[in-house]
């Protein structure tokens, strides 16, 4: 049997990371297989609607590379794909009739009064009023007679005060539930939409889906689903019931607010890929624990037995991680593409120095950044020396101190003044001839003259390299500086 799975966002907003993570679930588990992966639109709740909302979900599914086989835009023989367009077709209505023909649901006439005064119970947080099946007792004459006046009504499911019902997910296995606790739920509004309860039944029987990837706030509703699929004498697909994404603080990742969507974590600097490769992990880990995957490696390994039970926690720290492994694995090209405006913004400065060779900057921040928005922090003294102080010139494990540093730096100038080859090579050599001669460590020579051209404790790169890329008059000025600086603190 070919998998099926599909995608079902309500269109009601951001694609937070918890509907994304469903999605990508869905999606790795039909690509393993070969299976078709499928978007339907959930838009039955008008009240919930926000404008937009769609594009943003074609455009996250899109930018992901989740490519749908089948949706709204794709028609694969088992649309229409958007549940209001659905409803026209009368499907919803249909199916709910046959099941008051077969006794498992009824038309529910309660006023608001009515329902108001009935008894209620408070489920996930929320109080709901439990249906007395008042309506149930109704006799077929004076249903039709109400239908007939245009006396408003629900559809509501008739479920058992007996009996148990076992449903089976994938991760938490057989799940069994006293009948007497299933409420009647609506299945058609006063409106004459169906409820998601109702819609999202009819919907993944009728488009032949093999498997149901959500978050598990729908485990609790699950045996009301699957008793609608018994009373159709239909099979309930597979059900895996995603655990909850929290935060570092073991709390439930905020919906509105927050930055928890997909765009949100764009904006962030955060590359796609590894947003997703993030996502995956939240709940997964293959058999190996290896954490870096690209898409393609995801649909080869993803394996959804794997999926943990446990929350899920959403770490920054961990996706900074991975977004800067993303970084070193990218191509140079598309790399310096997207560090450009980085390193324009903090290199083309007023009175830095000409010419400076972006490139070369960018080789060497490629392999140290976590996220772009940190390559303006990192390379900013290449074009203005920044201030600093002389301590700095002091360390340990290089044993260099002030004087020691100014020792050096006097003594390297005039071999730098003299120097015509600027590149890193012919500097190199230079510094370490120099420090053969005078039988120190190289650090207690290329920690002072990176000192003197950086004016930072860390560079992205080697004081050779930097002087290959500022040239022979800055790094000439900034060693003098840094001469002048250390005499006056030795003064002191
Ligand atoms: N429309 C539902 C949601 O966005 C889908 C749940 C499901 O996948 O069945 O939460």
């Amino acid at each position: 049997m070919k998998i099926r799975t599909r995608f079902a966002p309500s269109p009601t907003g951001k694609m937070h990371i918890g509907n994304l993570r469903s999605a990508l679930y869905e999606f790795l588990i039909a690509k393993h297989e070969g299976g078709d992966f499928m978007l339907r639109i959930e838009d039955t709740d008008q009240q919930r609607f926000v404008e937009g909302a769609t594009e943003i979900i074609y455009r996250t599914l899109d930018k992901a590379g989740l490519k749908h086989d089948e949706g709204p835009d794709k028609d694969g023989g088992f649309g229409p794909y958007v549940q209001s367009e659905r409803i026209k077709t009368g499907i919803y209505m249909k199916y709910a009739k046959e099941l008051i023909e077969k006794g498992e649901a009824y038309y529910c006439f309660c006023d608001k009064d009515r329902l108001a005064s009935l008894r209620t119970e408070v489920v996930e947080g929320k109080e709901i009023s439990v249906y007395d099946k008042h309506c149930l007792s109704l006799s077929k004459e004076e249903t039709e007679a109400n239908l007939a006046v245009g006396k408003p009504f629900v559809i509501r499911q008739n479920n058992p005060e007996e009996g148990t019902t076992t449903f089976h997910d994938e991760l938490y296995g057989d799940i069994t539930v006293e009948n007497a606790q299933l409420d009647d739920m609506i299945l058609i509004k006063s409106d004459g939409f169906p409820t998601y309860n109702f819609a999202n039944v009819v919907d993944d029987h009728t488009m032949e889906i093999t498997h149901v990837v959500r978050g598990n706030e729908y485990l609790s509703s699950s045996p009301k689903y699957v008793r609608l699929y018994e009373a159709f004498g239909w099979e309930p697909p597979k059900y895996v019931h995603l655990p909850l994404v929290t935060d570092e603080n073991h709390k439930k990742l905020a919906k509105r607010g927050g930055s928890s969507s997909f765009e949100d974590l764009l904006e962030q600097g955060f590359l796609t890929e590894a947003i997703v490769n993030f996502i995956a992990l939240l709940g997964w880990s293959p058999e190996d624990n290896r954490e870096i995957f690209t898409l393609e490696e995801l649909i080869r390994d993803f394996d959804y037995h794997r999926i943990s039970k446990s929350p899920a926690v959403f770490d920054v720290v961990k996706l900074r991680w991975m977004n800067g492994e993303h970084i070193k694995a990218m191509a140079f090209d598309r790399f310096y593409e997207m560090a450009e405006p980085y390193l324009k913004e903090a290199l083309l400065v007023e009175g830095g120095p000409p010419d400076l060779d972006l490139q070369k900057i960018a080789a060497m921040v490629k392999t140290r950044i976590e996220v772009f928005p940190d390559i303006p922090e990192m390379v900013d003294f290449f074009a203005k020396l920044p201030k600093y102080d002389a301590e700095m010139y002091t360390h340990k494990k290089m044993k260099t101190d002030r004087a020691s540093s100014l020792e050096v730096l006097q003594e390297v100038l005039p071999l730098l003044e003299a120097e015509e080859d600027y590149s890193n090579d012919g500097l190199y050599k230079t510094l370490m001839k120099y420090v053969e001669e005078k039988g120190c460590k190289n650090g207690y020579v290329m920690w002072p003259v990176r000192t003197a051209v950086s004016g930072k404790q860390m560079t992205p790169a080697g004081a050779t390299e930097i002087m290959e890329v500022l040239g022979k008059e800055e790094s000439l000025k900034r060693i003098r500086k840094g001469i002048e600086l250390l005499q006056n603190a030795c003064k002191e």
